[in-house]
């Protein structure tokens, strides 16, 4: 029987995998990024569809690339697969709308000196590089990313660190990107070193996406530099971002455990991603997996406006769907903070669905909606508070429709 071009296609795919795959090198994060797959080699490794042959040829943000590991976790057949859609861009990213902003956030509107930028008074943000194991579709800073011309030099990292340790107030640096653990060691001890001899900041918050993409990064080296800085001085924490359940791999668990094991506690945040974790049911998969990797969850961001990002953007009210959702399904520790990043330059506020609704003055109790069965709940405030004028008086109509049916403290 002769064979069709897609099956000998599937089965060169499938060879290449395989061979990629079984190199005794595999685990060694430099062999990952000494490999790893660029746009035009996509096609050695996926059945491409004319539309991402067309995002492909067209991308107009960052670079097209991704560690053979995270690779290995899409489907090479599936279009629709949600790690595929996270590495391979589509041709929405070719169309840029009108309200799209390469800089949503006004992150260098809001930079003092080249590579940081300060939106809070007590909190910074230091690009620490412009490189990523894999280059995310969704990235909010791909005006950046993958760019060499956006590399920061050690003495523009300088130029940063002075500006910290002259603004005292500043007591918390995130370091993004890029991704800082695609920094050399050496570069991470000097910038870890740097910041821990600043006496006015005492968190620093890592955010890399490497226990995704590359979990073979977490080295027993990097991990003696994390720890040695992880003092009394310094607190060190990472932030990572964990979007779909077929992420929470046994080598990422392992990538987790060990940053635990030096006193690195590891937070989620994942962005909601049209098609390929905008549900409840998503989210709440993810979040249970994450719980199992000890992975606490953080944010919830909604996406940001960047060009070409109407292929991920998805309407706000999915957010509070989310929520709602998983609210009474997983423990606290598992439900992130729906967040939203004001656009302009705002800051972030969290966002949360509606169960409060307002105060019934003439009775002095407060109405909610309970998030697990749904019935109205009442409690009182307390009799000497002062703050009844405060608060939003209930809707009426609903008090109305609602009262004979409240459960309180009394009935249960
Ligand atoms: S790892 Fe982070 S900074 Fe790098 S491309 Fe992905 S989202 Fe952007």
């Amino acid at each position: 029987m002769v064979k069709s071009v897609r099956t000998m296609n599937k089965e060169r795919i499938l060879q290449n995998r395989k061979e990629l795959i079984s190199n005794p090198d595999w685990n060694s994060y430099k062999f990952q990024l000494q490999n790893r797959i660029k746009a035009h080699q996509l096609q050695d490794y996926f059945l491409l569809t004319e539309k991402e042959f067309s995002g492909i040829r067209n991308s107009i943000r960052l670079n097209v690339g991704t560690t053979p590991y995270y690779m290995s976790l899409a489907d090479p057949e599936d279009p629709e697969c949600p790690i595929r859609k996270m590495i391979i861009p589509s041709d929405s990213e070719t169309v840029i709308s009108p309200e799209e902003s390469p800089d949503p956030l006004h992150e260098e509107r809001l930079s003092p000196v080249r590579g940081l930028t300060r939106m809070y008074n007590d909190r910074v943000l230091l690009f620490s590089n412009q490189e990523c194991s894999v280059y995310c579709r969704h990235c909010m800073r791909g005006r950046k990313v993958s760019f060499n011309d956006e590399r920061m030099e050690l003495g523009q990292l300088d130029e940063c660190f002075d500006y910290i340790e002259n603004n005292p107030e500043i007591s918390d640096v995130v370091i993004s990107g890029g991704d800082p653990l695609n920094l050399t060691d050496s570069r991470i001890d000097y910038i870890l070193e740097r910041l821990e001899n600043i006496p006015s900041v005492k968190i620093c918050r890592i955010g890399t996406r490497n226990p995704v993409t590359l979990p073979m990064r977490i080295t027993h080296a990097l991990l003696k530099i994390i720890d040695s800085h992880n003092s009394e001085r310094l607190s060190i924490f990472c932030n990572t971002q964990f979007n779909h359940e077929k992420e929470c791999t046994p080598e990422a668990k392992e990538a987790v455990l060990k940053l635990l094991k030096v006193g690195v506690s590891v937070g989620n945040q994942c962005v909601i991603l049209k098609g390929i974790n905008d549900s409840g049911e998503k989210m709440l998969s993810l979040h249970r997996k994450l719980l199992e990797m000890r992975v606490r969850a953080y944010y919830m961001y909604d996406p940001e406006i960047i060009p070409g990002s109407r292929g991920f953007r998805t309407p706000l009210r999915k957010g509070f769907d989310i929520i709602e959702y998983m609210r009474g399904k997983i423990g606290g520790i598992g439900i992130p903070q729906f967040v939203n990043d004001l656009p302009g330059g705002g800051g972030k506020i969290t966002l949360s669905p509606k169960w409060y609704f307002g105060f019934h003055r003439e009775t002095r109790n407060h109405l909610f909606k309970s998030a697990v069965n749904g019935n109205y709940h009442i409690s009182p405030e307390p009799v000497d508070s002062g703050y009844d004028l405060s608060y939003d008086e209930v809707d009426p109509e609903l008090w109305m429709q609602v009262k004979g049916n409240l459960k309180s403290v009394q009935n249960g």
